[in-house]
């Protein structure tokens, strides 16, 4: 069996100033210290560096989700959400992050060996397996925290039982569909 990892989205996956970067005036005054509630504000929001090519990566060792907070009072980003993640990590079967996004104010009740993630809110604190904490000295950007997880693999799980891998033959495509 992997072991279970959630990765965060805003500022773990997500370049979240990279969407205030983009926002008019208007918006910004108007929204001015609740830049979350945005409309669209999400999906102007680019990757931070090496985050996709590191969830390729660990989704192939690990039993990958994409653990995130979508803010209550803005809609939109609940569906900015799930097409920013089908952009950028795909949208069919075959992507490291089909249907793997659970978005959620209770982290805390996923259960799983880590999470990734850069806050302590809405039961980051609270998480039962081990909290990387990113952004910090000690995991301060995405190869660091590659290495490290690569480190705590399992690697007696057998490639053949993998819900992901890139190369993944097609007869496995087909068995994904099922899930
Ligand atoms: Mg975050």
């Amino acid at each position: 069996m992997k072991k279970i990892l959630y990765i965060d989205l805003d500022n773990t996956l997500v370049n979240v100033q990279s969407g205030i970067d983009r926002l008019t005036n208007a918006e910004y005054i108007r929204y001015e210290k609740r830049l979350d509630e945005v409309p669209g504000i999400f999906a102007r929001m680019e990757p931070i560096s090496g985050a996709i090519d590191a969830f390729h990566t660990l989704a192939q060792s690990f039993d990958t989700y994409i653990l995130s907070m979508a803010p209550w009072g803005n809609a939109s980003a609940w569906q900015h959400k799930l097409e920013w993640v089908q952009e950028h990590l795909g949208v069919d079967a075959g992507g490291p992050a089909y249907k793997r996004l659970i978005l959620s104010h209770h982290k805390h009740l996923n259960r799983g060996d880590f999470l990734v993630d850069d806050g302590l809110a809405v039961g980051a604190d609270r998480f039962e397996g081990e909290l990387i904490k990113f952004l910090t000295p000690l995991f301060p950007d995405w190869n660091t925290v590659t290495r490290y997880l690569l480190e705590r693999a399992d690697n007696n799980s057998s490639p053949t039982s993998e819900p992901y891998s890139r190369h993944r033959p097609a007869l496995q495509r087909g068995a994904a569909l099922q899930r």
